[in-house]
């Protein structure tokens, strides 16, 4: 990858700067529920209006029509300007838009990009199902073709944010009898029609993250199928290429960010032998020193798969190698941070990079090696299809 920046792209940083220092919104997000969804459409239909919005994305359907590489600049600059993240719209512009964009019709593009760059539709995901999760294959969700329409049958499960979505990346067995990989589509759920519907589960923090969504006999039209009927194995995989690696860049530019904190916080800290946290604590400095040698490592890694997405569009198993490093990482820096900060990671007032009390982003850190893949199916896919091991039993 060329690493030298341009005199446009230069350029591109500077608008972007100069855009963002005068349109961040002062206001903090509010941590869940319907107020949290409204915050993060109206930014994101802040982005969309300025004409920020999907960068990477082609002109025609809305974006900006920039380079890969200005889709980092724009992240690095979000996260230098404290910009807030997608939120609700995590799936529609991180992995959605993406596969429509690489497998879609152009109908399909030309309807749906445009509304999951305004904000205007939210997307979740269908994927996971009782019985199915790291098993994706097991999934039994069915589709049973009716003239024009596909009859849609089944249960979805930990679907993150469906109650405030209108559509769904839907995974279903559209050909009967058929097993694991084979006669599965991938298809445009609208779960807003009838014969859909959603329940949240409270989790222990009181939040409603996740739903279920029942899908009892709702007619979706099948030109909602991306790609080829019953080869829906081959977009989802590439939609979780996307999921799995390009989704987590602005995080990880953000995870920097954090680092940086720690360090001024133990820099901040009494050390008790008369210096500060920094100087006096040997162990933690040399856990500082790894968290930022980690960090620049893994940035480094995702250079080298940016650059490999201006060859080949879509993510391949390497995305596991990059989730993989980062979902742990951000788990180590999050007990560093409790390790620094001491009792004061529980204070509401002061906040970590994502916004949130430290606290919160710990406990929140555990759930990142078990979505979009655990970290158990990450070592599985780099073993078998990076490191061609044996598959295990
Ligand atoms: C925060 C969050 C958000 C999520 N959002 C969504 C969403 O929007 N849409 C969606 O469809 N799903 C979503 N999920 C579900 C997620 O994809 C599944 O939880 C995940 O794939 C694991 O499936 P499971 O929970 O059924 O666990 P299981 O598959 O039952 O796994 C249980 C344990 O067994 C291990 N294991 C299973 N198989 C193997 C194997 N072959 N080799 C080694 N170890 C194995 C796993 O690593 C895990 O430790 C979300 C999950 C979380 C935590």
């Amino acid at each position: 990858m060329d690493l030298e920046i341009s005199e446009r792209e230069a350029r591109f940083r500077q608008e972007a700067r100069a855009w963002l220092e005068d349109n961040v919104p002062k206001d903090k997000r509010p941590p869940d529920g319907k107020d949290a969804a409204s915050y993060d459409r109206a930014w994101q239909r802040k982005l969309f209006d300025g004409g920020w919005a999907g960068v990477a994305w082609p002109k025609e359907y809305g974006g900006v029509g920039g380079s890969l590489t200005e889709q980092v600049i724009w992240y690095e600059e979000c996260s230098r300007a404290q910009a807030p993240a997608v939120g609700v719209c995590f799936v529609g512009i991180n992995h959605a838009g993406p596969t429509l964009i690489e497998c879609g019709t152009e109908a399909q593009k030309a309807f749906h990009l445009p509304k999951i760059l305004s904000a205007e539709a939210v997307w979740c995901q269908g994927f996971s199902e009782p019985g199915a999760g790291s098993d994706l294959a097991n999934i039994r969700t069915r589709g049973e073709i009716d003239g024009a329409h596909l009859v849609v049958t089944g249960q979805k499960i930990w679907t993150s944010n469906a109650h405030h979505a209108s559509y769904q990346e839907l995974l279903v067995r559209t050909e009967a009898g058929s097993q694991r990989h084979r006669g599965i589509s991938w298809v445009i759920g609208d779960v807003t029609l009838p014969g859909v519907d959603i329940r949240p589960i409270r989790t222990m923090d009181g939040a409603e993250h996740f739903c279920e969504v029942f899908y009892n006999e709702a007619r979706i039209p099948l030109a909602n199928v991306v790609g080829q009927l019953n080869d829906g194995w081959r977009i989802a995989m590439a939609n979780l290429g996307f999921e799995r690696a390009t989704a987590l860049t602005a995080a990880q530019i953000d995870l920097a960010r954090t680092v940086e904190m720690i360090v001024a916080a133990a820099a901040a800290q009494p050390g008790g032998r008369g210096g500060s946290l920094l100087d006096d604590d040997d162990e933690l400095r040399v856990r500082i020193a790894e968290a930022r040698v980690d960090v620049a490592a893994l940035r480094s890694m995702s250079y080298g798969m940016i650059s490999r997405l201006k060859r080949v569009p879509v993510p391949g198993p390497e995305g596991s190698m990059v989730r993989l490093t980062f979902t742990q990482l951000v788990q180590r820096v999050n007990r560093l941070a409790m390790d620094v900060l001491g009792i004061d990671t529980l204070d509401a007032d002061l906040k970590s990079a994502e916004g949130r009390p430290w606290v919160r982003d710990y406990l929140l850190s555990f759930k990142d090696t078990i979505s979009g893949g655990t970290k158990d199916i990450q070592r599985n896919i780099i073993a078998e299809r990076i490191l061609a091991l044996p598959r295990g039993r």
